[in-house]
């Protein structure tokens, strides 16, 4: 417990430092806009402080072809009416909200720590955690956005590996934020704290469909398909193996298949749209469906499992093998802790301690390494 309590001090005061670090630039931005018809694309971007990929975005509401346009010549040069750009700018910065960001990060990480220090003293999670789901749903999903969140922290990173876009301190910094949400217990962030995990949790746990016809996807299915689809985002992004073959570059395959859009609906790729129907359903009877047959943080955040400080642990001692725990476990996980030989890479662990309370002899607690 001491222990943990240091943990979680730590984590709260990085969290805050970091937060405050990647947002600094942004966070005394006034709203007053510089605006010259003579300055190119790249100088408005950069006397204002917004991404001139976001100045681009605005002005193709209107006509797309302003992508092609060149950055370094005069605005009046190159854009039909320079004014849309000064009405782009000014649209950007009455909806940059880096304090906004900032709260989310501390928010998580004081919630997280909360949830470790306390939650898991209860026996029977199951019930506080149905409760926990749904305001996750509601505070960092509905309130505080559809960003940031894990799973784009790690696909723009591979963005700005491909110089497509994005500021490296930002994105570097939330990446290693969500990091370390990983890793103060297993899949911290996943189980506890991710909006659209917390989302397909709670529609899991609507309970007029009892566990009656509860799947369990195979391990080595979620492995596979995630893996693939990695490769096959790497391949379309660089332009590499399968991109050469079909002449594809810079493309972000998980752009077309983020459900993190739910929380900003028309954001949402129309693929995703269409499907929407069908990952709802399969919600119902199938444990985070996205997590285990998408999501790329959810594949990295399952190798971080091996750092992980705190996890579910088995007292062989107290443990009489009736198996109850892996019964009540909604994936392969606690199958794997109670009966394979290898202590590392395991099936995905959420975190979500209800096999704890299953276990009729208390052999199960979330701890550290003793
Ligand atoms: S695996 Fe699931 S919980 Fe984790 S970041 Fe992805 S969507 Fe969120
Ligand atoms: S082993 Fe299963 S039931 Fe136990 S915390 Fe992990 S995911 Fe939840």
């Amino acid at each position: 417990m001491k222990k943990n309590v240091i943990l979680c001090i730590s984590l709260i005061l990085i969290t805050a430092a970091l937060s405050f670090y990647m947002k600094w630039d942004s966070l005394d931005l006034d709203n007053t806009v510089i605006f010259s018809k003579d300055f190119t694309l790249t100088q408005l971007a950069e006397k204002n402080n917004v991404p001139i990929k976001e100045i681009l975005h605005n002005l193709s509401h209107e006509d797309l072809s302003v992508w092609e346009i060149s950055r370094k010549q005069p605005v009046k040069a190159v854009i039909t009416n320079p004014e849309s750009v000064r009405e782009a700018i000014e649209h950007i910065k009455e909806h940059n909200q880096p304090l906004k960001d900032v709260i989310k990060y501390i928010l998580w990480a004081v919630y997280l720590s909360l949830v470790l220090l306390f939650v898991f003293r209860y026996k029977q999670i199951k019930k506080i955690r149905v409760v926990i789901m749904i305001a996750v749903v509601l505070l960092f999903g509905v309130a505080l956005g559809a960003t940031p969140n894990p799973m784009e922290s790690l696909v723009k990173l591979f963005k700005l590996l491909n110089n497509m876009e994005g500021n490296p301190k930002v994105l570097v910094s939330s990446f290693i934020l969500f990091s370390i949400f990983s890793v103060i217990g297993s899949k911290f962030i996943c189980g506890w704290g991710c909006q659209l995990g917390a989302i397909q949790e709670s529609i899991f746990n609507i309970p007029i469909f009892k566990r009656k016809h509860q799947f369990k996807i195979p391990f080595v299915l979620s492995l596979f398909l995630r893996l693939t689809l990695l490769g096959v985002f790497l391949a379309l992004l660089f332009g590499f193996g399968y991109g050469i073959v079909i002449g594809v570059k810079n493309f972000v395959i998980y752009h077309h298949i983020n459900y993190f859009k739910v929380f900003n609906l028309h954001d949402l790729a129309l693929v995703s749209l269409y499907f929407l129907p069908l990952f709802v359903l399969l919600s119902v009877f199938v444990y985070r469906p996205f997590c285990q047959l998408i999501c790329p943080f959810g594949l990295y955040s399952w190798v971080l499992e091996n750092l992980a400080f705190n996890k579910v642990r088995i007292d062989e001692k107290k443990c009489t093998k009736c198996g109850k725990c892996v019964s009540s476990c909604p994936t392969e996980a606690m199958k794997g802790i109670y009966s394979y030989k290898r202590k590392h890479f395991l099936p995905d662990c959420w975190s979500c301690g209800i096999c704890i309370g299953a276990c009729p002899t208390g052999a199960i607690e979330y701890k550290r390494k003793s």
